[in-house]
Parts: C-alpha cells; sequence; structure tokens
C-alpha cells in the first residue's frame, strides 16, 4: 500500500498494508485518532487502494485514483457530519445511504460510503447504519471515521475493523479530565480538613467553565466520602490516604451530609445550571456541613 505523503505510525501502516495488499480489508472500516485532515487523507487514500486499477496500489496517477482525489468519482460516496456535534448526520441520510447501497456501481466492483466525523450521528442513524453494516451488499464497502471509538455504540464497533491511526485522542481528552478532576477533589478534601474556604475555591477554580470536568470532580468526590465512610467501619486497602485523613477528621454524619450536597449540585449540573455559581455553591455548600462546635 502507498501511503503518499501521509504520516503514520509504522504499526498502523503495516497493518492497512497487509489488509489492502491481501485483498481482505474488511467490508467496513473505522479509522480513529490523528486529526480531521488525516482521517480524511486516509479514507481518500484507502478508497483508491480499493478500487485502483494498477498493481501498486493505490497508484495515485490512474484515471480512478484522479477521479476520487477530485472527488468526482461516481462510486464515492462522501457524508460528511461535524464533530461531536450530534445530529448533525442526519437520520434520512444513513437512510439514503442504505438504499442507495443496493444500487449496482456505475463503474467501480463497488461502491464506497465514506462517513467522515462520524459522532455526528445520533442514536437513530447509528441504527440506521447498524442495519446496512450486519447485513451488507457484496458491493458496498464503508469508512467511517471519528475521534474516538467512544463516539460509536458497541454494536457499530463489533461490525467494523478499527485502525487507529495514532493515539486515540478522544481517549486522551478524556484521561486528561480525569487526572484534572481528581486533581481538583484531592485539592478540596485537603481543604476542607484544613476548613480553608478560601483554598476550596481555589482548587475548584480549574471547574468553571468545564462542566464535564466538574462532573467528574463531584463523582470522584462522592466516591471518596464514600471510602471515607467505610473507613470508619473497616480496614481496606483500596482507601487512599486521603480517605483515611478525611475519616478520622469528620463524623460520619457531616460526611452523609456532604455526599447530600454534592449529590445535589450533580443533578444540577446536569439541568445547565450555572457554571461559576456551581462552583460557589460548592464550596459554601461543604463548608456548611462542618458542624461549628469543632475545632
Ligand atoms: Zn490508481
Amino acid at each position: 500500500m502507498n501511503f503518499g505523503k501521509l504520516q503514520l505510525n509504522d504499526e498502523v501502516k503495516k497493518r492497512i498494508s497487509s489488509a489492502v495488499d491481501s485483498g481482505t480489508l474488511s467490508h467496513a472500516i473505522l479509522l480513529t485518532g490523528g486529526t480531521e485532515k488525516e482521517r480524511k487523507e486516509l479514507s481518500v487514500l484507502l478508497s483508491q487502494a480499493l478500487l485502483c486499477e494498477n498493481h501498486e496500489k493505490p497508484c495515485l496517477k490512474c484515471d480512478t485514483c484522479k477521479k476520487i482525489k477530485s472527488g468526482n468519482h461516481p462510486d464515492i460516496i462522501l457524508t460528511e457530519g461535524e464533530a461531536g456535534k450530534q445530529k448533525s448526520i442526519k437520520i434520512d441520510t444513513i437512510r439514503s445511504i442504505r438504499s442507495r447501497a443496493f444500487i449496482v456501481p456505475n463503474e467501480a466492483p463497488y461502491q464506497i460510503f465514506i462517513i467522515l466525523e462520524a459522532s455526528g450521528m445520533g442514536e437513530e442513524a447509528q441504527n440506521a447504519l447498524l442495519k446496512i453494516l450486519e447485513e451488507p451488499p457484496a458491493t458496498a464497502r464503508f469508512i467511517l471515521a471519528s475521534r474516538s471509538r467512544d463516539d460509536f455504540r458497541q454494536t457499530i464497533l463489533s461490525r467494523v475493523t478499527p485502525f487507529a491511526i495514532s493515539e486515540d485522542s478522544g481517549r486522551a481528552a478524556g484521561e486528561k479530565e480525569n487526572t484534572k478532576a481528581s486533581k481538583a477533589a484531592e485539592e478540596i478534601f485537603s481543604a476542607l480538613m484544613t476548613k480553608n474556604e478560601a483554598r476550596i475555591l481555589l482548587g475548584s477554580a480549574a471547574l468553571e467553565k468545564d462542566k464535564k470536568t466538574f462532573k467528574a470532580c463531584i463523582e470522584k468526590m462522592i466516591l471518596m466520602l464514600r471510602n471515607s465512610i467505610i473507613a470508619k467501619y473497616k480496614d481496606e486497602e483500596n482507601i487512599t490516604l486521603t480517605e483515611n485523613k478525611f475519616s478520622a477528621k469528620f463524623t460520619e454524619k457531616e460526611i452523609i451530609n456532604m455526599m447530600g450536597i454534592l449529590k445535589e449540585l450533580l443533578s444540577d449540573a446536569d439541568k445547565n445550571a450555572n457554571d461559576n455559581l456551581l462552583v460557589t455553591r460548592l464550596t459554601i455548600g461543604l463548608m456548611s456541613c462542618i458542624e461549628s462546635d469543632r475545632s
């Protein structure tokens, strides 16, 4: 397989090449990771490799390769969603792909349906696509591209052969969020133990204007509170040092009240309450749980 100017890691190249060269490329491929541009370029290259008239595929010189490159091949059907914007790919678009897939190709051995930024499919659109992926006509091939595997339902994933262009950028972003959330949770916990209101506000500053991380942080704290209660009764290995300290510092009632505040905030965050206000409420709410007669 000729990758032209596209830079990919050797392992991915090897996997794709061996599938293309042996003619065993599956009828449905999922490209993830990399940039939007890289995913698009690879979809075009793969389509060329599938339909190229020459031996060294894709030659990038034959009529077919050129037509595909210029977007003028009648058997390449391109659909483009908007990254992360669910329903930017309409269910009707997927339905028309489904009916078109049963039509005989114009000039190539098969039609190739490329769906870029396929995260634009909502649940209904994914279900509609699933039907054709499950029983595809012999003359249809599918190339889906998206930031992350996490953009798809498990049923779709089980029908496609995945190729990760590089590190799964969606996952990487998710992990980054998680680290940020855990860090903030730790910071808020130690600030609570010193009853330092200003430090709680500071610790939660990272959560402002980032509702996903805010929610991840609250969920993390609820878990930590639960462990702090358990620590009062049992010596468990998976309880962290912070949780043990927290458990020693506060009464069960205080911790339970804190959990109540956090659960309420979590449900309000889902209702799209104002982000900045949520962070303030977090600070005031947690502080109010600490009984005043304690030193
Ligand atoms: Zn060619």
